[in-house]
Parts: C-alpha cells; structure tokens; sequence
C-alpha cells in the first residue's frame, strides 16, 4: 500500500481526504496537532499527533511511513480572524508549510497537493476568476496562502518539489454516510451556522452586509461540495505520480450563490424557519468569489456530481443532526 501524509488529516477536509484516499488504495497517514481538529475524524488510516512548527515532528512522521507523497491541509482558515490575528496565519501557514517542504525534501519526497484559496485572488470587481487571474489577496488568510504557493515554486525550481495547487472557493456539505463532517470550534462559516439556526441551536443566522454591490446585496460564493473536492485532490495526486507537471487548479463549479440565497435553500432542505439578523460588511469579505476556470475538468477530468445547493445542505444536515445526538 503507498502511504500518503496528509496534514490536517483530523480536520473537515483532510478527514475527508482521508477517507477518499483510503477508497482510492492508498493509506492515509494523518498528522495533525488537533488545534482545530478532532481525533475522532481520524478513521481511515494511522494517526500522528505533531505539530508542523516542531521540526522534529514531521521528520518522524517521514521516517517512519516513507510517504510517496504529501496532501497538505493543516492551516488556519479564518478570514475574519486572520484580520484580526495576521501574525498567528503568517507563522502557522507559512512557516508550518517550509518546515514541511523542507522535511518532505530531506526525506526524498517530491511530490505535494497543496490547499489553496479563491482568496488568494482579493477584489475583481466581481468577474470570473480563473488560474490566471491576478493575485490579489485582501485578507491575512489569502496572503499567506499565496507566500505559499510561491513557495512551492521555488522549491520546484531549485529542488524539483513538483506540485499541485488546488484553489478552493467555499467548500460545504459532508460525507453522505456521515461518517465525517464539518466540525469546528466556534463555527463561523455560513452553512453550518445557518443549519445550527435551523436546528434552534442558535436564535438566528446573521447576514454580514446587506449593501454589497449585488442582485440583493448580499456576498456572492462559490460553493463545492467537499466529496467532490477531494476526488479532485486524488486525481492530482495520481496526476503526479504519473509524472506530471506542477500545476495549479481552481476548485470552484462556476454557480455563484448569495448568502440570501443559501438561507433559502437552507429553509427548503430543513423545512424550518430560520430567523435573520442583518449587520454589518465583515472584514476582509470580498463581494462575489467564482470559479472561471475550467482547467481541473480539461486537465484532471474532475466533474462534481454533489455540488447543488440542496445536496450540498441536505448532507451536511444529516451529519449536523447525528452530530447534535452525540454531543
Ligand atoms: N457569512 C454571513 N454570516 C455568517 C457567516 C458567514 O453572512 O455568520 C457570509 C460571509 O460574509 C461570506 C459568506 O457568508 O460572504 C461565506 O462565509 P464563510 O465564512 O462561510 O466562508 P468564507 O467565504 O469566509 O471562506
């Protein structure tokens, strides 16, 4: 069986990773700190319990499962907070990245998927973005994941640390066995909160910006649904151990959907009220983030089959509904 380390592998998408890798044959080895993750996430493959700014960690992880390659998740994720707090997204994300590269390197593996971001690309004035648009982060988060991707350059041109940069736009939904799910603490994202709303586990769900500049003035994403976004994380890791190029990937389905729009569809899947709160524009918020690019589909043959709104939220209710019998 060929080990794959993937850091984060306690989080919501490198649990999900995880268990698409171990579907594909390969054994997902997962390293996390459990910062922001959860030891009960980790099911399909062993655990490490490390943390990439401790050196020591990674390179015990490499000598003991000889990975082929690196599926890198492990990173702060916060866009509010990563305005509030630059420091700790700059040390986390990017000095966690060079310590892993570094490792992966003196351990002879050359092979990394990295987890990007749509932020990485800030205000467009609300056009397509595909893999050539310019890099315009307008948040901590963003900026630190671009000081990455230009790390791994030039890790490839020194080194030959060949690459895959997948860019995400909002990532939703769950595992429809509901085996994982999105899990985290204190939520912030928009999905779980409005289903936490809608489960009256919380009064209301409040809307940041009513007075963007769109059809209802609310923020416009992206949304992909995490079981399609990992099956494309396998087909670039399989991409590279074919021998092919570094390469950077948006993984976006190129429908956008305003956050009114999301509480609708939310109201729909669930059958219940939910109550909004309309506030303030919150910081770093770009107003319309949507895949243009089509190069994950030409390239990699990725086609999302999970990606509606209803799909999207019906699944992660039902993870949201076990999760509520456990907890
Ligand atoms: N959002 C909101 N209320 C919330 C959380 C999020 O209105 O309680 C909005 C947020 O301003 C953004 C969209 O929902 O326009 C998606 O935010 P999320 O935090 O889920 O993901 P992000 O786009 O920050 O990665």
């Amino acid at each position: 069986m060929t080990n794959i380390l993937v850091t984060g592998g306690a989080g919501y998408i490198g649990a999900h990773a995880c268990k698409a890798l171990r579907d594909a044959g390969f054994t997902p080895v997962a390293f996390d700190n459990l910062a922001t993750g959860w030891a009960e996430a980790v099911r399909f493959g062993p655990f490490v319990q490390g943390d990439l700014l401790n050196p020591s960690d990674i390179a015990a992880a490499f000598e003991r499962f000889r990975p082929a390659a690196v599926m890198h998740f492990a990173a702060l994720s916060l866009v509010g907070e990563s305005m509030s707090d630059p420091g700790q997204y700059w040390r986390a994300n990017v000095n966690g990245a060079l310590n892993l590269i570094e490792a992966a390197l003196a351990a002879g593996c050359t092979n990394v998927v990295f987890s990007s971001t749509c932020a990485v690309y800030g205000e467009h004035g609300g056009g397509a973005l595909d893999e050539t648009t310019a890099r315009n982060p307008i948040n901590a988060y963003g900026a630190s994941k671009r000081a990455i991707e230009d790390m791994l350059r030039d890790f490839d041109a020194a080194h030959g640390l060949r690459h895959v940069i997948f860019r995400y736009f909002n990532v939703a939904g769950a595992d429809p066995q509901a085996e994982v799910g999105e899990r985290h603490e204190p939520e912030t994202h928009l999905i779980p909160l409005v289903l936490e709303a809608a489960a009256g586990r919380r009064p209301a769900i409040t809307v940041f910006g009513t007075d963007y500049p769109t059809p209802d003035g609310t923020c416009i994403r992206d949304y992909v649904h995490v079981c399609d976004l990992v099956d494309a994380h396998v087909l670039g890791l399989k991409w590279l151990l074919d021998g092919g190029e570094s390469q950077v990937f948006n993984l976006g389905t190129g429908h956008g959907y305003s956050v009114r729009e999301v509480i609708d569809a939310a109201r729909e899947v669930t059958g219940q009220d939910i109550p909004v709160i309309e506030a303030p524009r919150r910081a770093g918020d770009a107003t319309r983030l949507v895949s243009g690019g089509e190069r994950a589909a030409r390239v990699l043959g990725w086609r999302p089959s999970r990606s509606s709104l209803p799909a999207m939220i019906g699944d992660a209710w039902r993870w949201h509904r076990k999760m509520a019998r456990i907890v």
